[in-house]
C-alpha cells in the first residue's frame, strides 16, 4: 500500500480551509512527511495520520509555511502522555539544516536534538538516503530548486511489499526551471506548487502554465497542484486544471487538505 495524503494545500496566508505546506506518505508501515508548516501536527491528528510514528521528516527550505511545526512536533513527541517513542526519527533538510537545529537547541533547550528517542539529522548533500522496514522501502533524494538559496525539492521512490515502485517528485517552492524539470523527470506523480495565476506570476514561484510546461517536459504521469495563493484560487479549480491540462494532458488534482491518493 502506497498512499499519499495532502495535509496542507495552502501557503503563508491564513486560511480556515487550507493549512500551509505538508505532504504525508505511507508505504507499508513506513511514514514520511515532506514539509510541515504551522498547524501540521494538529492537521495530522485531525486526519487520523500517525504523527507520533513518522520515520522521516523532510524539510525543503527555511520559509515558515514549510518548517514552522518542526519544533512543535518534537515537543509533542517528547511530552505527549503515553507516547514512549523508541523508534528512530530521521530529520532531513537543506544545506545548513543541522546548524539551524543546533541554534534552535541553544534557544529552546537540549530536547530539540535529544527528544528522548534516537534522532538522526541529515542534509541534502547526504542524499539519496534509504529507509527500510522489511519489504517496503523508500529512497529520498534532494534536488536544488530555484527559490531561496537553500531550497530543495525531493524525489521519492516508494516500494511496497509487492515490490511495486512509485516515483514521486515534490517541488517544495520553485520557479520554472531546468532544475524543476530534472526533479520531476518521468515521475509517476508530480506534486507541484502552483502559487499564482499566470497573469500574476512572481519570481520564485510557479503558475498553472509553469506547472504544465514542467510536467510536459519531464513526461510525468499525474499531477497534484498545491501551495495555492489567493491569486491561483481566484482562477477556480476548473480553470487551473484546464491551463495545466492544455499543456500536459494527464490526470490533474487541484490540491485540497485531506486529498488522498492510492499510488
Ligand atoms: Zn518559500
Ligand atoms: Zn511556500
Amino acid at each position: 500500500m502506497i498512499r499519499y495524503t495532502l495535509v496542507g494545500s495552502g501557503t503563508v496566508v491564513p486560511d480556515g480551509d487550507r493549512g500551509p505546506a505538508a505532504h504525508h506518505f505511507a508505504c507499508g508501515d513506513l511514514q514520511l512527511l515532506c514539509d510541515l508548516g504551522s498547524g501540521t501536527v494538529r492537521r495530522l491528528a485531525a486526519l487520523g495520520l500517525p504523527w507520533h510514528a513518522l520515520d522521516l521528516v523532510a524539510v525543503t527550505h527555511r520559509h515558515q509555511d514549510h518548517v514552522a511545526d518542526l519544533l512543535p512536533l518534537l515537543f509533542a513527541l517528547r511530552h505527549t502522555p503515553g507516547i514512549d517513542r523508541v523508534r528512530p526519527l530521521t530529520l532531513l533538510g537543506y544545506g545548513g539544516f543541522a546548524r539551524d537545529l543546533e541554534t534552535l537547541s541553544g534557544v529552546y533547550g537540549g530536547w530539540v536534538l535529544d527528544p528522548g528517542f534516537p534522532l538522526e539529522v541529515r542534509e541534502a548533500a547526504d542524499t539519496p538516503i534509504e529507509l527500510e522496514r522489511g519489504e517496503p522501502w523508500i529512497e529520498i533524494e534532494a534536488h536544488p530548486v530555484v527559490h531561496s538559496p537553500e531550497a530543495v525539492g525531493y524525489r521519492l521512490t516508494l516500494s511496497d511489499a509487492e515490490e511495486r515502485e512509485v516515483v514521486v517528485a515534490y517541488t517544495g517552492d520553485t520557479e520554472e526551471s531546468a532544475a524543476a524539470i530534472g526533479l520531476a523527470r518521468d515521475a509517476d506523480l508530480l506534486i507541484a506548487e502552483c502559487s499564482m495565476a499566470d497573469e500574476d506570476r512572481v519570481a520564485g514561484h510557479l503558475t498553472p502554465g509553469g506547472v504544465g510546461r514542467i510536467a510536459r517536459a519531464a513526461d510525468v504521469r499525474r499531477i497534484v497542484a498545491t501551495h495555492l495563493y489567493p491569486s491561483a484560487l481566484a482562477l477556480g479549480a476548473r480553470e487551473i486544471e484546464r491551463r495545466i491540462g492544455e499543456l500536459c494532458p494527464v490526470p490533474v488534482d487541484i490540491g485540497a487538505d485531506g486529498l488522498t491518493l492510492d499510488l
